[in-house]
C-alpha cells in the first residue's frame, strides 16, 4: 500500500503540469482576447500572433438565397467539386471526390490549377452542366491574406501542400488563368471562402444565430462577425465582417510559453513546422497522440507503466493515434478494448496499466478541449461587449472529426465555456457538409447582396 501511494504520487506529479486551473484558462482567455486586439489594429497587426484575416463575408444567410452554384472544397482530407441548389425547399446536392496526386501537390502552380480545371470539366460532363455559367464559391483551406471576396493571395501553403509559384499571388486569378489555358470559358468564381466560414455559414443557414465558426479536427481554427469599426485592417465602419482568426498560431510569439509542458516541446520539435502552430499543438487531432505517446514513454521511464519495458513500437512517432483517446476514454468500456490497442502496439500491459492509460488520455483530451473553451470564451466575450449587452445568445458552427467523435470533448468545452464565459449563452451546431453548402452560400448571399 505504501508503494502504491508512492506511485500515486508519482503519477499526479507527471501529469500536474498538464492540469489547467480555473486560473490559468481565465489567463489564456484574456491573452487571446489581447492577440485579437492586435490582430485587429492596423498599426498592431504585424506583431499579433492571431492574424485575425478579413474575409470580406459581411452578411450570414437570411433563407431568401436561392440558386444552383458550384462549389469546390481543397484543404481538408479530400479535393472536391460540388454543385449545390439553394431552393426554398431547403439544400440539394451532388458531389465528386478527386484525388490530387501528391507529385501535383507538390509540383507547379500551373500543374495544380490546371488539375482543378480538368476535375471541373470531369464533374461538369458528368453533372450535364457544361452548357452552363454557374456562379463558384471556392472553399480553400490555407491562410490568405484577403482583399476582397474574390481575391485572396495566399500567404503559405500548409497540410503537404507545396505547390511553386502560388505563395503571394491571388489565389482565385490562378484559377481563372489555368481556366483560359484549358479554353473554359464558363467559369465565373464570385468568392473565395476559408473552410472555418464554409462551416459558420452552411449552421447559419439553419440558424440565424450563428456568427462563429469553428473547426477542431486536424488542425484547429475559428472565425466570428466583428463590427467593421473594430477591424482596422479594411476600410470602412459600417456592419459587420466574418474575421478568420488563424488561431492555431496563438502562443507562436511566446505568448503561452508559461502553459506548455516538456511533452508539448518535444512534439512541436518533432514537427514539420517547429515553433509554429502553437495553440493547435495542444488542440487538435494531428498531436493529441503524440503528446500522449510521449507522456507513456516518461512514465514508462520512471517504472510507472509497463513495468518499465515499453515496446520498441513505442518509439515510433504518430504510432498512437488521436483515435485511440476516443476508444479508451469511452464510458464503460471494457478494459479489454484498451488492452487490444495495448497489445497492438506490442505493449505487455496489467489492468492497472490500463486505469492509467485512461488517465492520462483524458489528462490531455480534457485540456484540449478547456483551451478551445478558453478561445472561445475571449470571442463570445469580446461579441458581448461590442454589442452593448448584459447578455449575449450565439450560436456556433463547429465541424472537424476530434469535436464529433471524441465521447468527452464537446461536453467539457461547453462546460468550461460556461465557467468563463457566464453572460454568454452559448449553441453548439454541427456542421454537415459546411465546406460545400457554406462556399454556395457565401456565393448565394454574394448574389443576393450585389
Ligand atoms: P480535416 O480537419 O482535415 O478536415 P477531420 O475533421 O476528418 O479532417 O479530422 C481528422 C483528424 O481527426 C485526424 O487528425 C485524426 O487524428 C482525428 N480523428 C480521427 N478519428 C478520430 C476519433 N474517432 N476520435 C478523435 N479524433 C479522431
Amino acid at each position: 500500500a505504501v508503494r502504491l501511494e508512492a506511485q500515486r504520487r508519482e503519477v499526479a506529479k507527471v501529469l500536474a503540469p498538464l492540469r489547467l486551473k480555473h486560473d490559468d484558462l481565465v489567463e489564456v482567455q484574456a491573452l487571446m482576447r489581447q492577440e485579437m486586439e492586435l490582430g485587429l489594429g492596423q498599426e498592431t497587426h504585424a506583431n499579433a500572433s492571431v492574424r485575425m484575416l478579413p474575409t470580406y463575408v459581411c452578411h450570414t444567410p437570411d433563407g431568401t438565397e436561392q440558386g444552383e452554384f458550384l462549389a469546390l472544397d481543397l484543404g481538408g482530407t479530400n479535393f472536391r467539386v460540388l454543385v449545390v441548389q439553394v431552393t426554398e425547399e431547403g439544400i440539394r446536392m451532388a458531389s465528386e471526390i478527386y484525388v490530387i496526386p501528391t507529385a501535383i501537390m507538390q509540383g507547379t502552380g500551373e500543374a495544380l490549377f490546371d488539375h482543378i480545371i480538368d476535375c471541373i470539366v470531369d464533374f461538369q460532363m458528368k453533372q450535364d452542366l457544361m452548357t452552363h455559367t454557374l456562379p463558384l464559391g471556392f472553399t480553400f483551406s490555407f491562410p490568405c491574406q484577403q482583399v476582397g471576396l474574390d481575391k485572396a493571395l495566399l500567404l503559405t501553403w500548409t497540410k503537404g501542400f507545396s505547390a511553386s509559384g502560388c505563395v503571394g499571388q491571388d489565389v482565385v486569378q490562378l484559377l481563372r488563368e489555368a481556366a483560359e489555358r484549358k479554353h473554359h470559358a464558363g467559369l465565373k468564381v464570385v468568392a473565395l471562402v476559408n473552410d472555418t466560414v464554409g462551416t459558420m455559414m452552411s449552421c447559419g443557414y439553419e440558424d440565424p444565430k450563428c456568427e462563429i465558426g469553428l473547426i477542431v479536427g486536424t488542425g484547429t481554427n475559428a472565425c466570428y462577425m466583428e463590427e467593421m469599426r473594430n477591424v482596422g485592417t479594411v476600410e470602412g465602419d459600417e456592419g459587420r465582417m466574418c474575421i478568420n482568426m488563424e488561431w492555431g498560431a496563438f502562443g507562436d510569439n511566446g505568448c503561452l510559453d508559461h502553459i506548455f509542458t516538456s511533452f508539448d516541446r518535444v512534439v512541436d520539435e518533432q514537427t514539420i513546422n517547429p515553433g509554429k502552430q502553437r495553440f493547435e499543438k495542444l488542440i487538435s487531432g494531428m498531436y493529441l497522440g503524440e503528446i500522449v505517446r510521449h507522456i507513456l514513454l516518461a512514465m514508462s521511464d520512471k517504472e510507472l507503466l509497463f513495468h518499465g519495458n515499453p515496446s520498441p513500437k513505442l518509439f515510433t512517432k504518430d504510432i498512437f493515434k488521436t483515435k485511440f483517446l476516443s476508444t479508451i476514454e469511452l464510458d464503460g468500456l471494457a478494459l479489454r478494448q484498451i488492452r487490444q490497442i495495448l497489445q497492438d502496439l506490442e505493449l505487455d500491459a496489467s489492468y492497472e496499466d490500463s486505469v492509467l492509460m485512461r488517465e492520462v488520455c483524458h489528462t490531455v483530451s480534457m485540456r484540449a478541449a478547456q483551451l478551445c473553451a478558453a478561445g472561445l470564451a475571449a470571442v463570445v466575450e469580446k461579441m458581448r461587449e461590442n454589442r452593448g449587452l448584459d447578455r449575449l445568445s450565439v450560436t456556433v458552427g463547429v465541424d472537424g472529426t476530434l469535436y464529433k467523435l471524441h465521447p468527452h470533448f464537446s461536453h467539457c468545452l461547453q462546460r468550461t465555456l460556461r465557467d468563463l464565459a457566464p453572460n454568454c449563452t452559448v449553441k453548439f451546431m454541427p456542421s454537415e457538409d459546411g465546406s460545400g453548402k457554406g462556399a454556395a452560400l457565401v456565393a448565394a448571399v454574394a448574389c443576393r447582396t450585389t
